[in-house]
């Protein structure tokens, strides 16, 4: 069995160090997912609400297009629409949605990267993409993990979207292609769109290296992924049902396959997942490596790690907490005003860049239509639209070209958009995990954010 004795510890001196996000970290063997992460710390109850008008937030009451009406207050809790989704909160306590006075993100300390990328012992050509990819200093993540990986142990990374975790494993795993062209890793994703981020990303890092992929992702034709798959590929990145279903037909051999790398298992968990997952991993080799990305870490993720891996060194780069870092407030509505109180504030010019959160995927791509005969450039994301679509929405939002994206809980997963003003919670999340996930989509890196969700006044 592995051992944790080859983790490499390098003197620092004489490099430029780009801070990156991140800035509590540890990292611990576990023996058979022992917990070895610290509990999500939860913020003080707060009254408060959203003022309308500028900054200025008062320490009561809602916004509510004049009336306010501050204070605790329990509902019922929204569904967010995802099949077979986590835990569902039977009420919501309102002070949860609201923190005046977050964490100033600034003040985290940058992360100080114990090695350079010159330090992993990479091959040539990859180092050299790795800097041609403007990949400086390695982040937390990729500084802790990367040795491990190398190494052959099986890693758990605690991290979340942003974080660099996708180069983390990504790097070490070419690596080890690089040496043994024999070797094919299959990475598993909640969405099509993060399998096709990750294979952006491998593309990126691999040009002229002649390592071949293949994207096996549902809702998108399978003949061009049944004939990507006849030629030997070292990484296959895929949904578990399309995975799945292409080891069905007998395309995807999984007797192949040498290591398996789990993104956003927490997400895929949540997405009811988890039959797939176990069944893919059945044919596939004991002897695999197993690598296993979450940004949460509850009992059930705790119970995959101990299922799926072996002796697992976990690593965790978690802010502390995301939701002391973003500011949030709520939206009180009268259901009569609850369209108009939005399109008000999204008026304002601090909402910049907006992410809107809806329920359900027909009432994302209503809002998202009525939003623009109300005079706001907008589009939607959402599971009923193409692949194409959805691709597009996304390349609209990120290249500025509209304002808002309104998006269901699933389709925005994983999605890296930076400097986005607000999150908005048009519709209750499904669960406070939900709740975090979404809130995450803003205050990313050192930006400060801030998160707005309508509550029934
Ligand atoms: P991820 O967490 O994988 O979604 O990565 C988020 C973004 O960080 C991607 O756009 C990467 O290109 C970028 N990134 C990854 N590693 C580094 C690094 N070491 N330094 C700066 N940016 C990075």
């Amino acid at each position: 069995m592995p051992n944790s004795s080859g983790r490499p510890s390098r003197p620092m001196a004489g490099r430029t160090r780009r801070p990156f996000n991140s800035s509590s970290s540890s990292s611990a063997r576990t023996g058979g997912g022992e917990r070895s992460y610290s509990a999500r710390p939860s913020s003080g109850p707060r009254t408060g609400g959203y003022s309308r008008g500028g900054s200025s937030s008062s320490s009561r009451g809602g916004y509510s297009g004049g009336r306010s009406s501050g204070g605790r207050s329990s509902f019922g809790g929204g569904r967010s629409g995802g099949r077979g989704r986590g835990r569902v909160m039977s009420t919501f306590d309102v002070s949860k949605f609201i923190n005046l006075n977050p964490a100033k993100p600034v003040a985290e300390a940058p992360y100080e990267a114990k090695h350079t990328f010159n330090d992993f012992g990479l091959d040539k050509a990859l180092a050299e993409t790795i800097a041609e990819a403007g990949l400086v200093v390695p982040s937390a993540i990729q500084d802790q993990v990367i040795p491990y990986i190398l190494d052959g142990h099986d890693v758990v990374g605690l991290a979340q979207t942003g974080t660099g975790k996708t180069a983390a494993f990504l790097i070490p795993v070419i690596q080890k292609t690089l040496k043994d062209r024999g070797r094919c890793a299959l990475i598993l994703t909640p969405t099509r769109e993060l399998a096709i981020q990750i294979e952006q990303e491998l593309r990126k890092l691999t040009p002229r290296m002649n390592l071949y992929s293949t994207v096996c992702v549902g809702g998108m034709n399978i003949r061009p992924q049944i004939s990507g798959l006849r030629r030997k590929n070292h990484f296959i990145i895929g949904t578990p049902g399309r995975v799945q279903d292409l080891i069905d037909r007998g395309h995807i051999k999984p007797g192949g396959i040498t290591t398996v790398i789990f993104d956003e298992a927490d997400r895929m968990l949540d997405m009811g997942f988890i039959h797939d997952m176990r069944e893919i991993l059945k044919d596939i080799p004991d002897e695999r490596e197993t690598l296993f990305f979450s940004a949460t870490m509850s009992k059930s993720v705790e119970g995959l790690v101990h299922e799926f891996l072996r002796n697992p060194i976990t690593v965790s780069v978690r802010k502390t907490d995301i939701t002391s870092s973003v500011t949030q407030d709520v939206v009180r509505y009268e259901h009569h005003n609850k369209f108009t109180t939005l399109v008000d504030l999204l008026k304002t010019e601090a909402f910049t860049r907006v992410i809107i959160f809806g329920a359900m995927k027909h009432s994302v791509e209503k809002l998202s239509l009525e939003l623009v005969h109300a005079g706001i450039k907008a589009d939607a994301i959402h599971g009923n639209k193409s692949h194409v679509q959805r691709q597009r929405a996304l390349k609209n939002f990120k290249d500025g070209r509209v304002q808002v994206l309104v998006a269901t809980d699933v389709a925005a997963r994983g999605i890296h958009v930076d400097d986005v003003s607000h999150v908005i919670n048009y519709d209750l999340p499904g669960t406070y995990e939900d709740y975090v996930h979404r809130i995450g989509r803003t205050g990313r890196s050192d930006k400060s954010g801030k998160a707005l969700t309508f509550v029934p006044a």
